[in-house]
Formats: C-alpha cells, sequence, structure tokens
C-alpha cells in the first residue's frame, strides 16, 4: 500500500507504519497543485486540518481506498463523496479532547485575571498593580457548556473541580458527570462563562448570535474552542463594544484563511490563539498513534 502524509504527522507512526510494511511518502507541506499532481499513484492518504480533500481531489485520485483524517471533525474533507466512491474515510476524534479540554480552562484563568493583558503590560516595562488588582475567582461562578460531548465533558470534569457550577446543553437527554442539563434559555440565563463544543452544522450555524447575546448576564465571558461559524462574530464584536460581554477568548474563527477574527482582535477584551486547541505534544503523539493503527489495519485486511 502506497501512502501519502500530507500534513504534519508524528515521526514514530511514520516509522510504525513503514515496519508493519506500508509504503510511506512524506511531502507533509504539498500544495493543492502538486497534490492534484502526485495523488493518482496512492491507496492512503493522511491528512490534518491543512489539505482540503475536495471532489476534484478526490475525481483524479484514482487508486485512492483510504484517507485518514488525524483529528476530530471530517470539515476538510468531502467525505461523503468520498464514500460514494468506495473510499473510506477515517479520523481520530478522541485523540485530542483533554488538550482542548485544557486550554478551555487556560482561558477560563486567563479571562478573570487577564493574564495575557498583565503580561503585555510587564514587558512593556510597566508596573501596573491596581489595574490588574480587579480580576475575579472561577471559584462559584456557573459555566456553561454549549455542546457536551467529548471535550465539553472533560471541560465539566475540570471545571467542577475548580468548583465551578456547570451547565451544559446539547440536543438529546444525557447524564453527564459534574454537570447539569439545561435548556439553551436557561443556560443563556444563568452562565458567567459560556463554552461553545459544539461541532459545525446547519443547525449549530451561529448558534450564538444578536438574540443569544440579548438573553446573556451582563458581563457574561464567551469561550470558543470549538469550531468557528458556531459563534456569530459580528455580534460578538457589538455585544463587546455595548459591554453585554466582558471578554472572549478565541480560538477558532469562520474564516481562518483571510480574516482570522481580525476585527474582534481590535477590541482589547479578546484573546486568542491561531486554532491550536490540538496543539500538544500528547495530542500530536496520540493522533499519530492512532493514525498508525489505523492505516495499519486498513493494509492488513484490504492489501
Ligand atoms: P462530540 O461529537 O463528542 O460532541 C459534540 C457535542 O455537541 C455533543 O454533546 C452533541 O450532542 C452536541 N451537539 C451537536 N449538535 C448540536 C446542536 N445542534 N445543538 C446542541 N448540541 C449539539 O465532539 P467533541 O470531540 O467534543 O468536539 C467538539 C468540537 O470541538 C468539534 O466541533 C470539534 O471540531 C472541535 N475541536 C476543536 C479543536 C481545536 O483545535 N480548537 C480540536 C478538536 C476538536
Amino acid at each position: 500500500m502506497k501512502l501519502l502524509i500530507c500534513d504534519p504527522t508524528d515521526i514514530e507512526a511514520i516509522e510504525k507504519m513503514r515496519t508493519a510494511g506500508i509504503e510511506v511518502d512524506v511531502r507533509d507541506d504539498i500544495s493543492a497543485e502538486e497534490l492534484m499532481k502526485v495523488i493518482p499513484v496512492y491507496h492512503a492518504m493522511v491528512v490534518r486540518s491543512r489539505t482540503k480533500v475536495r471532489q476534484p481531489l478526490i475525481d483524479v485520485a484514482k487508486n485512492l481506498k483510504l484517507i485518514i483524517r488525524g483529528g476530530v471533525g471530517l470539515d476538510n474533507i468531502d467525505a461523503d463523496y468520498a464514500c460514494s466512491k468506495g473510499i473510506t474515510v477515517v479520523n481520530t476524534p478522541a485523540a485530542s479532547s483533554v488538550s482542548v479540554a485544557e486550554l478551555t480552562i487556560g482561558y477560563l484563568f486567563a479571562l478573570a485575571r487577564k493574564i495575557p493583558d498583565a503580561t503585555a503590560s510587564m514587558r512593556a516595562g510597566q508596573w501596573e498593580k491596581k489595574a490588574f488588582s480587579e480580576g475575579t475567582e472561577l471559584t462559584g461562578k456557573t459555566l456553561g457548556l454549549i455542546g457536551c460531548g467529548r471535550i465539553g465533558q472533560e471541560v465539566a470534569k475540570r471545571a467542577a473541580a475548580l468548583e465551578m457550577n456547570v451547565l451544559f446543553y446539547r440536543r438529546t437527554k444525557t447524564d453527564v458527570p459534574y454537570a447539569t442539563q439545561v435548556s439553551l434559555d436557561e443556560l443563556l440565563a444563568k452562565s458567567d462563562y459560556i463554552s461553545l463544543h459544539v461541532p459545525l452544522t446547519e443547525e449549530t450555524y451561529h448558534i450564538i448570535g444578536a438574540p443569544e447575546f440579548a438573553k446573556m448576564k451582563d458581563g457574561v465571558y464567551i469561550i470558543n474552542c470549538g469550531r468557528g461559524g458556531t459563534l456569530d462574530e459580528a455580534a460578538l464584536y457589538e455585544a463587546i463594544v455595548s459591554g453585554k460581554v466582558a471578554g472572549a477568548a478565541l480560538d477558532v474563527f469562520e474564516d481562518e484563511k483571510d480574516d482570522r477574527g481580525k476585527k474582534l482582535f481590535t477590541l482589547p477584551q479578546v484573546i486568542g490563539s491561531p486554532h491550536i486547541g490540538a496543539g500538544t505534544v500528547e495530542a500530536t503523539a496520540r493522533v499519530g498513534g492512532e493514525v498508525a493503527e489505523l492505516a495499519i489495519a486498513f493494509y492488513r485486511e484490504n492489501f
């Protein structure tokens, strides 16, 4: 089996696949144009989020039988179309849950105590002790989770350990340790912090927008380490300018290629990162390990 690695992948995982007998080529910065040219000879490909596997690529990938997406979600793959062509599409949904949950918890503290701003002030040679002594504690505050699957539940566990009161909203009735299920309206009305952990679907597009901000407490904080597009960024901007929202921490953006939430970052209340939720040494190794296992199992069954 000839397998092409299209995005950065753990080196140990690559060695494991080679040892199992898979012919692995690593082109982890390959351009879309170059990929169109080389893909016809490959039986399998590994992508993370950078490489897009759309219909035109699938049409020229005459030998392709397996697409492995290292990570959560299949947004960058025309998965239904690939399946219709007999291609198996798999991913590693649980490998990065803890990393994303930890980033979310980090943002709770960063917002409550303005840690990024205080650091910037120190770097600028200032000693603004008074300005940065008006933070708040997380203990006793209410955290509302929109979506409570793998990542949401890891966040709930950690937030409960911080003695936060954790509410969650999801479509189906579910028992989640450390958290109480409520309606979306109740969550919006009661939460001091609201954190999004839903995938981007037609239903969740702008699940938090102007009507939802209107139902929130004054001074609420918003965190999005889920998917861009679930939060209406224009509405968030207005809600911050009006004073309704006290601050926001964003790891994901509706348009990550060009806009990257640039307007929001003109506001001092907004902190963020370039989609690094899964970007830890541990998650990368775990994703790599799962990618290798999926590739080896497929190779043994089909070649
Ligand atoms: P999951 O499938 O385990 O959980 C998703 C949750 O959303 C579930 O509770 C589900 O019931 C809920 N949900 C789905 N549609 C809903 C709707 N219309 N209304 C209410 N609730 C709804 O997924 P997960 O592994 O927890 O991942 C959550 C999100 O985090 C995904 O979108 C994923 O892409 C994103 N993510 C981000 C990063 C990052 O780097 N920031 C990394 C990994 C995953």
